[in-house]
């Protein structure tokens, strides 16, 4: 069975075909730059790759070039009809979704509802489903939210101390994002320990230039940095985390205006603002090896802020068995890692340097034989994840057998 994965963003639609249950990844590429005279498709299929320059007005049309492109002579399949299911990344699910579902006209009329709380992603994830939905007519369509997962937070972590009508009128609570990975690698780091995945208490770290870190618990997200935005938590590459609000008063009162304070915490600070150079960690490292102590304290406060969480998420679960770093930086910076590992043996958390050094991307174990939690390397696949979700709900191959919910739905608490 073939399954489509869509990744719908303002100006750009990424897909991944999937030959699905070995998750083959048969072609996958991006249309970028929809709606701009310079648009253009970057498709691969195996080590081959090709670029097409072409003006592609809006999602339709993108959505229309990636079927032909799949379809062209020699392409990677014959007939459209070959793919019986298309998994679409969504954004925001509110308090409503929490796995998987099968897009009809419900789950539709939601994620439109919920574009009030995702305002930059929720209408153009929209837009590529209802594309797919016109160009794939009778495929059946998944959404897979990246919020699902940390539904399963309880009340006591995801509210905010604030007056509580705000939750009941607003729902102004924690909410938390890039569930998709983080899920991913909790399962995969289960399997890498020979662990039932409802067995596996881990702290898990994305670190991209998004960053958040979640406390998972027999499998389940029992916290997470990321809060009614993607705005609260770790420093990311453009973004601030934690701060104290009053600050907005302030600055406000000296004359700053909503749009610009939005602006300051969302696109001018975290890596970037602290550094004044760049929000790319590649970029950081080499100045800091330079000498240039700005871009040495962006790194160190980074750390500081992860290294802070794996505590307050050691004190929130039971008993640790793994961390996982995951996430172009937590992936590949041997250096972040160190930074934030530093000093964690009174938590049990103990690097390994050469196998830390070594880890270059792959699935690897980078901790001591000595320690007690085991630091993990895992490569985050959120289109993986999304092409299995779709292919256990279309093909059939609920556990439970509730058809049109996944299995990871039946599992979560509310
Ligand atoms: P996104 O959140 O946009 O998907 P990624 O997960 O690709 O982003 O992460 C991008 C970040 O990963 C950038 O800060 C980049 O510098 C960093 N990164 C990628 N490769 C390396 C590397 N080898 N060493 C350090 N940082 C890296």
């Amino acid at each position: 069975m073939k399954v489509l994965v869509i990744n719908a963003g303002s100006s750009s639609i990424k897909y991944q075909l999937y030959g699905m249950p070995g998750a083959e990844v048969l072609a996958k590429g991006l249309v970028e730059r929809i709606g701009e005279p310079t648009s253009r498709l970057v498709h691969s299929r195996g080590d081959d790759s090709a670029i097409l320059e072409e003006a592609v007005a809006n999602h339709e049309a993108a959505m229309e070039l990636i079927l032909r492109v799949l379809v062209q002579p020699g392409g990677t399949i014959e007939d459209l009809s070959e793919i019986e299911a298309v998994g679409h990344r969504v954004v925001h699910g509110g308090e409503e979704f929490t796995g998987s579902v099968i897009i009809d006209d419900r789950v539709l009329a939601s994620i439109e509802r919920f574009a009030e709380l995702a305002p930059l992603h929720n209408p153009h994830n929209l837009v590529g489903i209802r594309a797919a939905m016109r160009k794939l007519a009778g495929t059946p369509q998944v959404a897979c939210f990246d919020t699902a997962f940390h539904t399963s937070i309880p009340k006591v972590a995801h509210m905010y101390a604030l007056p509580y009508e705000l939750y009941e009128r607003h729902r102004v609570r924690r909410y938390g994002f890039h569930g998709t990975s983080h899920r991913y690698v909790a399962r995969r780091a289960a399997a890498m320990l020979g662990r039932d995945k409802y067995d596996l208490n881990a702290i898990t770290c994305h670190l991209g230039n998004g960053c958040s870190i979640a406390a998972v618990r027999k499998g389940r997200s029992v916290d997470t940095s990321m809060g009614f935005t993607p705005l609260e938590g770790l420093v990311m590459g453009t973004r601030a985390g934690d701060f104290d609000p009053a600050i907005l008063f302030y600055l406000a009162d000296k004359g700053y205006d909503l749009a610009r304070l939005n602006g300051l915490c969302n696109k001018k600070s975290g890596l970037l603002g602290i550094s004044g150079v760049s929000n790319d960690m590649r970029t950081l490292e080499k100045h800091a090896e330079d000498g240039d102590e700005r871009a040495k304290l962006a790194i160190e406060m980074f750390c500081y802020r992860v290294r802070k969480y794996i505590g307050a998420y050691s004190a929130v679960l039971d008993s640790v068995d793994a961390v996982v770093f995951t996430g172009g930086i937590g992936e590949n910076s041997a250096l972040v890692r160190e930074l934030t590992c530093r000093d964690l043996a009174h938590l049990g958390i103990v690097l390994d340097p050469k196998a830390n050094g070594q880890a270059g991307g792959r699935e690897s174990a980078v901790s001591a034989s000595e320690s007690r939690v085991r630091v993990l390397v895992i490569p985050t696949n959120e289109e993986q994840a999304i092409a299995r979700d779709a292919f256990e709900l279309v093909g059939g191959k609920s556990e439970h057998g509730a058809k049109g919910r996944s299995v990871e739905y039946d599992r979560q608490e509310r």
